[in-house]
């Protein structure tokens, strides 16, 4: 026990260096940015502006990097309360709306009340469904569609929020390392969402089933505990 104890600590200590230290790479960073946009400027119809367009979205896709890494090291004091599963899903889904207009995508919220509510931090549950649903989003061609419902497993006590996208789908590699950090099969992804979001469903005692089919699309169900 004694050595689990030391090892906790020491992780926390860990983690909290993590995080200062990514806001010290932050702090440059930004600088760097700063005088690569002045750079562009100045290069402006020379062809050796290309160079700083790259030098800018390589920074842009630190800085994604960084954001979500703070997201994950910021410290477990989550503030929990009764949330309404049903208000934190409308909430999210009115963020994403324009997207998804933009996008030419259809959201079928069926979303029902009558749900009880569950034990949680909603700012970091919200987190989890814009994770969910702009994985779907990435997933999806134009005229595609995500359905959002939820339900309550009366007899196991559990909420259910299912994420239903008639997208690309995943071949059994990428559901096999779907939560492992770092995993992305996209160009600018950064493979920290779904590490992320089964963190914080494993720290709500929920659990995250995925089923998918290559072409087909993809079904994410998440069980959060009812009070
Ligand atoms: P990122 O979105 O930055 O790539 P994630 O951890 O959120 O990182 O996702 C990891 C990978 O899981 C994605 O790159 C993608 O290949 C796959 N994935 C996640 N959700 C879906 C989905 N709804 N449909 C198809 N693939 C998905």
């Amino acid at each position: 026990l004694e050595n689990a104890v030391i090892k906790a600590e020491r992780l926390a200590i860990l983690g909290q260096l993590a995080a200062g230290m990514v806001h010290e790479i932050r702090n440059p960073l930004t600088v760097i940015g700063g005088f690569m946009q002045l750079l562009q400027k100045l290069l402006d119809g020379n062809p050796k502006e290309k160079y700083i367009h790259i030098i800018l979205a390589e920074l842009k896709h630190v800085n994604n990097l960084i954001s979500e890494f703070l997201q994950l090291a910021k410290p477990g004091c989550s503030r929990r309360a009764p949330c309404s599963i049903e208000k934190l899903i409308k909430d999210v889904v009115m963020l994403v709306e324009s997207e998804a207009y933009l996008r030419k995508l259809e959201i079928d919220l069926a979303v029902t009340g009558g749900i009880p509510p569950v034990m949680g931090d909603g700012e970091q549950l919200k987190q989890v469904f814009l994770n969910f649903i702009k994985n779907s989003f990435d997933a999806l061609s134009p005229g595609g569609k995500l359905v959002l419902e939820t339900a309550w497993d009366r007899r196991e006590g559990f909420v259910r929020i299912v994420f239903k996208d008639n997208g690309a789908g995943m071949d059994e590699e990428t559901l096999k390392s779907i939560f492992n950090p770092f995993f992305t099969t996209k160009e600018n992804g950064t493979g920290l969402g779904m590490f992320i979001n089964k963190k914080i469903i494993d720290n709500h005692g929920g659990r995250i089933e995925i089923q998918s089919e290559q072409g087909k699309g993809t079904t994410v169900t998440v069980l959060l505990p009812a009070i």
